[in-house]
């Protein structure tokens, strides 16, 4: 025989009802089943409401009557009108006992435990009457049981506790009686040896069941709830979550205790004694097969089985020198909250035994610190001990599972995914069993800390990273298509979802905490209401609190150089194809490397030298596996590499260059490229990667071209005087030509000294026949030193700029 417990929501509406009794009659043709039953979803709460509303003198009329229709509603939904009346007056009996009792409340003032757990039974009672007579038009033998007589308890009213020995010979007597008919009982409800009620605890109802399955020796207890089983996080929290397959008692007795809800935590003790299996099932999916908590296990290839929280936690620290070495101080301690019905949820103390810090719930802890100031007045006021105080706005966090006794290296996982996305941890305990290892942290980090914790150990499961795009001009636009087109292959070979959280430019701005649809991100951008404002849109980004979370810099523009700081400081990558941040002051370029070791997150900007061309990176690991870099020479003016690569035979140099900018080249002012300023940006970067602490000032940079054509004051006048100066270009080509060699505007780093000027080099020079746009650079360093390392393509261009970001976006975290 099978228990079979319904909870909340599987009695919630009509519909599921009416998928319960197609559970029933399914079960019923394999054998006779017990049923318990669960208050319809909510109504717990609302009576709870409602009881504190009439103690307050407040008017709780609305309530009932909600929760009164709630009920009709499903009698009239399911049963047909003849049938309807014995039910509807007997739930109407109900309410007018349950409005008596509420306006005893209002009368006097008062609602004692004993009242409240009387008020809450009449949530169990009416959904099961209810059922039981819904029940009847299938299974005519349904019989309503008041399950409160038959499971006997002491006087805690809210958390009673069981006599088991009374309760399992009253369950079976009482089942003897009535084996064979199909028994529906009141889950959570329970009564005192005066008869009167008693509850076993919110979620008590799974309890029962495991109460009635140990009397009765059951094969199994199944709880049917709306998930599919327990799973590896709340999915509330964490969308990725899935179902374990399998768990043994502690682990799941670990994991509901620190918060997991499917199941409650007490509902372990009697199937484990028995050895009865408790499977969890999903109403709404019924052929899912759930989870099974039983005896032996097969073995995991999980790291941890689940990570569960609790969302509100207050943390009591007390410390001072009259604690050391004197044993039984925290036996003195823990007895003395225990005696108080304190319940601890978790407690850590220092190894120099100077201080103990211990978690409550929030509703205990006045109780728990008024409690200490009496137990421990004399060592108070003697300032052996500190008075202690209450901390709130905290969480617990759990990792839990049997594996992690047998792995080492799990707390490293756990500490370093909360490290790396900015979540401080306030005090930590294990277990001594090593099956739970828990962390108190802030509430506000509870779902970033919960979600990069859960990526860090389900590897297998795509990662994700959530990132804020700042610029959609030509490389933003080009990024997102890519990006677009690339989730599938994302997802396949590298495990990664990558989830566009905000987007904006200088005039419009998106943010949306579920994703942004990348194939409609600019019509919804455009519709936006809000106008664009950098420092909203950070904050947005900081508050939305996300894990593995990155924002990217696609503009070309200064004003977001002075956020960056704060957004590394924040625990968030930063990828950047905009130059400016890494070129101005060293001691800002040097902040923002710091600030990224600091908080343990990427600070990536390979375009900004020669665009997606891998010279950032090859530099960064040449220096990092310790070679030491001797010479870099380098060309990474597309510009000026176009304009001496056609410079040649007849035409002329205005030409070339007024070519290069019809091509699209060049900036829309030709003259930006041609004064080598942004050429010297990427030197400079290059020698701070490189180790030297370079300004701009430092730069050797040579002008290319006359004196008077920079002095031109327009664009016009700029080739007049190109043109004016032909000869003196004429003179370099044929000079050049003379020698079998080409010119070339070169840059150069040598012993920490950078300079940039015009060459003409032959043919044995590596540079001798770039052609197009291209950029190259070589490295000689004591590894590459008789023939360079040279890195050589297209260095400019959306599509190549907007992959090299990608490539960055892609590689955060990887370390
Ligand atoms: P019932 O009313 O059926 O007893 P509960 O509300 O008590 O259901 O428990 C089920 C809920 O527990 C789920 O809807 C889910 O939101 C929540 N939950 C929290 N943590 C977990 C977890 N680790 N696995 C499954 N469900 C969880
Ligand atoms: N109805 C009770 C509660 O909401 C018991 C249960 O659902 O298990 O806590
Ligand atoms: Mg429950």
């Amino acid at each position: 025989m099978n228990i079979l417990k319904f909870g909340g929501t599987s009695v919630g509406s009509a519909e599921s009802i009416s998928t319960l009794i197609e559970i029933l009659k399914s079960e019923r043709e394999q054998q006779n089943p017990i049923v318990v039953l669960s208050a319809m979803g909510g109504v717990t709460n609302i009576l709870l409401e409602m009881a504190e509303h009439a103690r307050n003198l407040q008017d709780y009329s609305e309530q009932l009557k909600k929760v009164e229709e709630k009920h009709f509603h499903v009698i009239r939904t399911l049963l047909p009108a003849g049938a309807q009346n014995p039910v509807l007056t007997k739930l109407k009996i109900y309410f007018n006992e349950l409005e008596d009792i509420l306006q005893s409340v209002y009368n006097l003032r008062e609602l004692s435990p004993q009242t409240k757990d009387l008020i809450l039974s009449y949530g169990e009672r009416c959904s099961t009457v209810m059922i039981s007579h819904i029940a009847k038009q299938q299974f005519p033998d349904a019989l309503y049981v008041e399950g409160a007589q038959l499971i006997k308890t002491d006087n805690n009213f809210g958390q009673a506790k069981v006599n088991t020995n009374l309760t399992e010979m009253l369950i079976r007597d009482f089942h003897e009686a009535n084996k064979d008919k199909l028994l529906f009982v009141t889950g959570f409800v329970s009564s005192n040896d005066e008869g009167r009620v008693t509850t076993l605890g919110r979620g008590g109802s799974d309890y029962t069941a495991a109460i009635w399955g140990a009397a009765l020796n059951s094969e199994e207890i199944q709880i049917w709830t709306d998930v599919d089983g327990m799973l590896t996080a709340d999915p509330r929290i964490v969308k990725k979550a899935f179902s374990l397959p399998e768990l043994s008692y502690t682990e799941a007795m670990e994991l509901s205790y620190f918060g997991a809800k499917v199941i409650y935590p007490p509902t372990m003790i009697p199937a484990f004694l028995k050895k009865i299996p408790i499977v969890i099932k999903n109403t709404f999916h019924v052929d899912f097969p759930g989870t099974y908590i039983k005896h032996g296990t097969s073995p995991s290839t999980l790291p941890i089985k689940g990570i569960s929280s609790i969302d509100e936690i207050s943390v009591l620290n007390l410390s001072g020198s009259g604690m050391v070495g004197k044993a039984g101080f925290s036996g003195r301690l823990f007895s003395m909250l225990s005696r108080e019905q304190v319940n601890v949820v978790l407690i850590t103390q220092s190894s120099s035994e100077h201080s103990i810090t211990f978690a409550v719930k929030p509703s205990d802890s006045l109780k728990a610190l008024s409690l200490i100031n009496k137990e421990f007045e004399l060592e108070l006021q003697a300032r052996k001990l500190e008075y202690p105080e209450v901390e709130n706005g905290l969480s617990v966090l759990a990792i839990v599972g049997e594996n992690m006794k047998r792995t080492p290296g799990m707390s490293g996982k756990l500490f370093s995914a909360l490290g790396r996305n900015g979540v401080n941890v306030r005090a930590i305990a294990q277990g001594s069993s090593e099956y739970n290892i828990s962390v108190i942290i802030s509430k506000t980090d509870l779902s970033k800390a919960v979600n990069a914790v859960h990526d860090a150990f389900y590897a297998d499961l795509k990662k994700t990273l959530h990132i804020f795009c700042l610029g959609t001009g030509n490389i933003g636009k080009t990024l997102f298509s890519q990006l677009q087109d690339q989730m599938p292959f994302l997802a396949d070979n590298n495990d990664l979802q990558v989830k566009v959280m905000g987007v904006s430019n200088t005039r419009k701005m998106l943010l949306n905490p579920d994703g942004i649809d990348l194939t409609s991100w600019e019509a919804e951008l455009e519709s936006q209401d809000i106008k664009a404002s950098l420092s909203d849109f950070i904050k947005k980004m900081k508050s939305m609190n996300l894990p593995n979370c990155v924002f990217v810099d696609n503009t070309a523009s200064h004003n977001p150089i002075e956020y960056y700081l704060d957004i590394l400081q924040s625990s968030i990558s930063v990828v950047t194809c905009n130059k400016i941040g890494n070129s101005a002051d060293y001691e800002q370029y040097a902040a923002f490397k710091q600030a990224a070791r600091t908080y343990g997150v990427d600070f990536f900007y390979e375009t900004n030298v020669g665009a997606g061309l891998p010279i950032i990176r090859t530099l960064k690991d040449l220096m990092l596996s310790g070679d030491k870099i001797k010479r870099i020479e380098a060309i990474l003016s597309g510009t000026i590499s176009y304009i001496f690569n056609n410079y040649k035979g007849g035409t002329r140099f205005h030409e070339v260059v007024k070519e290069a900018q019809e091509k699209g080249y060049t900036e829309p002012d030709p003259r930006d490229d041609l004064n080598g300023k942004d050429f010297m940006r990427k030197m400079l970067i290059l020698a701070r990667d490189a180790g030297y602490p370079l300004e701009e000032k430092d730069i050797d940079l040579e002008n290319m071209l006359p004196a008077s054509c920079m002095a031109a004051e327009t664009v016009a006048d700029f080739y007049k005087e190109l043109e004016n100066n032909a000869e003196y270009f004429e003179g370099l080509k044929n000079k050049a030509a003379a020698d079998s060699k080409v010119l070339r505007y070169i840059g150069k780093m040598e012993d920490g000294k950078v300079s940039i000027n015009l060459q003409m080099v032959d043919e044995n020079h590596p540079f001798f026949t770039l052609s197009g746009s291209d950029n190259i650079i070589s490295f000689t360093t004591n590894r590459y030193k008789d023939r360079p390392l040279v890195v050589k393509g297209p260095g400019a261009g959306a599509e190549v700029t907007a992959a090299g970001v990608f490539a960055d976006i892609i590689n955060v975290g990887k370390r």
